[in-house]
């Protein structure tokens, strides 16, 4: 095989690339959303391809021998155009993601299936709100809700009435997530099932304080050959 290239925006594709370097000619596609990302080695390039067809052309254009999206679990768009790009020039494609979070023992979870059903949920005054900025629209309608938002990027404008906006990239530990929820005096989590390690202290820290989480499931992607662990990923292109 030739190229691989990686749609990224995680961590897990940060780690892929890592792994991957030596025995493949790596690209690693982001979308430019983040400032200052963490990078692997190797070729980097930024930016959207312009839909499916400008994917397709991006493939064809280039020695791509495969592409891994290992972009995050509600990176819908993406993921979509890599399935109708690759289906269309015949690029093999792989998806790896991250095993969703599953309800444990002591939880109080509240699911939902997106930001405005989680907005219309929220039944308490001080909420921390850490689904990212894409989806704040959802929440500005409630006025009569305190928000404590995290984000790794400052935004452009945040279109709550009451918040506290802090910035910090994960990941995350429990004591310093159940200290920060302490401080604030949080009686509700709003998350996304991202799933993985990097973010999952949040979690954690509310079942331990005993609060509610208003869980967003994840958005149901079309079917494509998806793995869970670098390993698999790497086995895979590695038998193209
Ligand atoms: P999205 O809605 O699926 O994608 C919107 C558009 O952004 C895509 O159509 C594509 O533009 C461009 N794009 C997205 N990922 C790209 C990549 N890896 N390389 C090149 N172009 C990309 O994506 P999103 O939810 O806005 O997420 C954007 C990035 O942030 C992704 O890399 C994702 O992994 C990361 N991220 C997302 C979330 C989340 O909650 N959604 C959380 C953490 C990280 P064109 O159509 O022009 O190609």
């Amino acid at each position: 095989m030739t190229g691989l290239l990686i749609l990224g925006g995680t961590g897990e594709a940060v780690a892929l690339a890592r792994a991957a370097a030596p025995a493949f000619a790596v690209t690693m596609s982001l979308a430019g959303v983040t400032r200052a990302p963490v990078l692997p080695p190797g070729e980097i390039r930024r930016g959207g391809f312009g839909g499916a067809g400008g994917l397709a052309a991006y493939l064809r254009a280039h020695d791509v021998g495969a592409v891994i999206d290992a972009t995050h679990p509600f990176a819908v768009e993406m993921s979509r155009n890599a399935i109708t790009a690759c289906t269309q020039t015949t690029v093999p494609l792989l998806r790896l993601t991250r095993p969703a979070w599953t309800r444990q023992a002591g939880d109080d979870w509240v699911d939902v299936p997106d930001a405005e059903r989680a907005a219309a949920s929220i039944a308490v005054e001080r909420v921390f709100l850490t689904t990212g900025l894409r989806d704040l629209d959802a929440f500005a309608a409630r006025g009569d809700v305190w928000f404590l938002v995290r984000s790794i990027e400052p935004p452009a404008r945040v279109p709550l009435a009451h918040y506290t906006l802090i910035q910090a990239r994960g990941p995350f530990d429990e004591a310093a997530e159940t200290a920060l929820m302490r401080h604030h005096r949080i009686e509700a989590l709003v998350a996304k099932n991202s799933g993985g390690g990097a973010t999952y202290a949040k979690i954690a820290a509310a079942r331990a304080l005993g609060l509610p989480v208003i869980m967003i499931a994840r958005p149901v992607l079309p079917e494509a050959k998806t793995v869970n662990d670098i390993e698999a990923a790497l086995d895979w292109a590695r038998s193209l």
